[in-house]
C-alpha cells in the first residue's frame, strides 16, 4: 500500500522538519482528511476516535498558516480543561517550533496579570478554557481583531449546557472572516445541528475506524462495598504498567487514592478541586511515568495523552455513553493496544448494555479473578510496585533537542522588550535571528529560547553583554 507522506501537503520546510522530529512519519487518516480542507481555509466538523491525531490534524495546518511577522493572535483554541489547553499548547510551540510559533495557555487559577502580560506580547496562537478567554476578551486584554482561526476541541463537552453561554459570548466577539472547526470523539447530532450556527458551509469529516483501536472492553458485577478489595485484586493479576482508575466524584477519587496510597500503591490523583499547580504536577509526573496508577475524575478522560496507558479501570460507571469513550480513549493510542474493565453494581448493568450499544462493541462480562489467580500473580505484582517506573519518553526530544531556554533576571520593570534581546543576541558573531526562538517577558524576568544549538555560545557571551545599557544575570532556565 502507498503510504501517504505529509511532503503532499506542501507544508513549509519548518513545519515538515517539527513533523519528523516528532516521528510523525505519515499523516493519520484524519489528518489526511482535515489538513488539506484547513490549509484550503474551510470550517470543518471533525469526528474521529479519540488517540488518532486530531489536536495535529488543526495545529499542522493552524502553524502552517499563521504569519510569523503579525505579532496578535491569529487562532484561538478552546479546551474544556486546564490539562487540555497546556497540552494542546505543547503540540502547538512543538509543532511550529522551527517556525518560532508563540502559544501561550490561559486558563483559571493562574495568576491573570501574569496572562494579561504574555498576551501583550507576540501571541500567534492563544490555547484556553472558555471562562478565563471570555474574561481576558471582556476586559480587553485578548486581542481578536486579527483572529483567522477558531478550534473547539471536545467540541460536544464545549457546547452542552456546562459551557455553552460562555462560548456563544466568546463567539460574539470574534470576528466573522474566520475559518472555525469543531473536533471530537464524540459528536452528538443535536450538538452538530447546534455548531452550524456558528459555521459556513462546514465540511463534515466523520472518519470512521478505519485502523480500528484495539482495546478489549470487560465489566465485573460488584457490590459498592466489594469495589475496593475487587480493585485489588484485577491490579495484582493485570499488573499494568500504567494504569487510571476513574471514579465519579472528587470525594471518591480521594477516598480510593488514600486507601490505595496506605496499600502502598504507586500511586496519585486529579481532581478539579485540587490546587492547579499540583494538577501539572501529578499529569507530568504521570506524563513521565513515575508512578503508574492515576486516581481521577472525568477531568483526566478527554484529549490527555499519556503514552502506553494499557489499563483503564471504571471504578463507578461513567454517567453517560460518551464519557466511556473518553475514560477508554486515553488507552490503545497511536495503535497501541488496551484494555478497559469497568464496576458496575446489578443496578448499573443497564448502563453497561447502552454503552455497549454506543461504542458497538462487545462489553464483555467477566468474572472476579479467582484466589488462585490473585496468590499466584501477588508476587509478580509486588516486585513491580517496588520498582521505579522506567521514565516514559518524550515524544518532543528530537524536536527540542537543539534548544537551550535562558533565563535573564530583567524584564518588563526594567522596560526591556522583546526587541532589545533579538537586537543584542543577534549580534553576537555566529548567531542570526533565526536562532532565537519564543521570548517571554515577564515582570522581572524573560526567557528566551536559542534554537540550533546555539544555547552555549549564546550563554557565554551574554555574560558580560549588556541589554539597553544592562548587565543582566543570565542562565539556563530550569
Ligand atoms: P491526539 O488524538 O491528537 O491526542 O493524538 C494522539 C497521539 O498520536 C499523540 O501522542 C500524538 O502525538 C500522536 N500523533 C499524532 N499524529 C501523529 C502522526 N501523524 N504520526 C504518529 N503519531 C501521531
Amino acid at each position: 500500500m502507498l503510504m501517504k507522506s505529509f511532503a503532499t501537503f506542501n507544508l513549509s520546510e519548518e513545519i515538515e522538519k517539527a513533523l519528523s522530529g516528532l516521528q510523525y512519519k505519515a499523516p493519520t487518516t484524519i489528518q489526511e482528511k482535515v489538513i488539506p480542507v484547513a490549509l484550503q481555509k474551510k470550517d470543518i466538523v471533525g469526528k474521529s476516535q479519540t488517540g488518532s491525531g486530531k489536536t495535529a490534524a488543526f495545529a499542522i495546518p493552524i502553524c502552517e498558516l499563521v504569519q510569523w511577522e503579525e505579532n496578535k493572535p491569529q487562532a484561538l483554541i478552546l479546551t474544556p480543561t486546564r490539562e487540555l489547553a497546556a497540552q494542546v499548547k505543547d503540540d502547538v510551540i512543538n509543532i511550529g517550533r522551527f517556525k518560532r510559533i508563540k502559544a501561550t495557555a490561559i486558563f483559571g487559577k493562574q495568576s491573570y496579570e501574569r496572562q494579561k502580560l504574555e498576551l501583550k506580547q507576540k501571541t500567534h496562537v492563544v490555547v484556553g478554557t472558555p471562562g478565563r478567554v471570555l474574561d481576558h476578551l471582556q476586559k480587553g486584554t485578548l486581542f481578536v481583531d486579527h483572529l483567522k482561526f477558531l478550534v473547539i476541541d471536545e467540541a460536544d463537552e464545549m457546547l452542552n449546557m456546562g459551557f455553552i453561554e460562555q462560548v456563544e459570548a466568546i463567539i460574539k466577539e470574534l470576528p466573522e472572516d474566520r475559518v472555525t472547526m469543531l473536533f471530537s470523539a464524540t459528536l452528538p447530532e443535536d450538538i452538530e445541528n447546534l455548531s452550524v450556527r456558528y459555521m459556513k458551509s462546514p465540511m463534515y469529516i466523520h472518519v470512521e475506524e478505519a485502523a480500528k483501536v484495539s482495546i478489549d472492553h470487560f465489566f465485573i458485577n460488584t457490590e459498592e462495598e466489594d469495589k475496593l478489595p475487587l480493585l485489588k485484586d484485577v491490579t495484582i493479576v493485570e499488573n499494568p504498567d500504567s494504569c487510571i482508575i476513574f471514579c465519579k466524584t472528587q470525594q471518591g477519587v480521594d477516598d480510593l487514592y488514600r486507601k490505595l496510597k496506605k496499600a502502598h500503591y504507586s500511586c496519585d490523583k486529579l481532581h478539579g478541586s485540587m490546587v492547579q499547580e499540583d494538577r501539572f504536577a501529578v499529569m507530568e509526573d504521570f506524563k513521565q511515568g513515575k508512578f503508574r496508577y492515576l486516581v481521577a475524575t472525568d477531568i483526566a478522560a478527554r484529549g490527555i495523552d499519556v503514552e502506553n496507558i494499557s489499563l483503564v479501570i471504571s471504578f463507578d460507571v461513567p454517567q453517560d455513553k460518551e464519557r466511556y469513550v473518553h475514560r477508554i480513549g486515553r488507552t490503545g493510542r497511536a495503535g497501541k493496544t488496551g484494555k478497559a474493565i469497568t464496576f458496575a453494581t446489578s443496578r448499573e448493568e443497564n448502563l453497561v448494555k447502552e454503552i455497549e450499544e454506543y461504542i458497538g462493541e462487545e462489553i464483555k462480562r467477566i468474572e472476579s479473578p479467582i484466589h488462585a489467580e490473585v496468590a499466584r500473580s501477588k508476587s509478580a505484582f509486588e516486585e513491580k510496585m517496588n520498582t521505579k517506573p522506567l521514565p516514559k519518553h518524550d515524544k518532543a526530544e528530537q524536536v527540542n533537542k537543539d534548544i537551550v531556554k535562558l533565563y535573564f533576571n530583567g524584564g518588563k520593570k526594567k522596560k526591556l522588550r522583546a526587541v532589545d534581546f533579538v537586537g543584542t543576541i543577534a549580534k553576537i558573531p555566529g548567531v542570526t535571528a533565526e536562532d532565537i526562538g519564543i521570548i517571554t517577558i515577564q515582570e522581572n524576568a524573560t526567557y528566551v529560547d536559542i534554537l540550533n544549538g546555539k544555547g552555549p555560545l549564546v550563554l557565554a557571551a551574554m555574560k558580560d553583554t549588556t541589554i539597553k545599557g544592562k548587565l543582566l544575570k543570565v542562565h539556563v532556565a530550569r
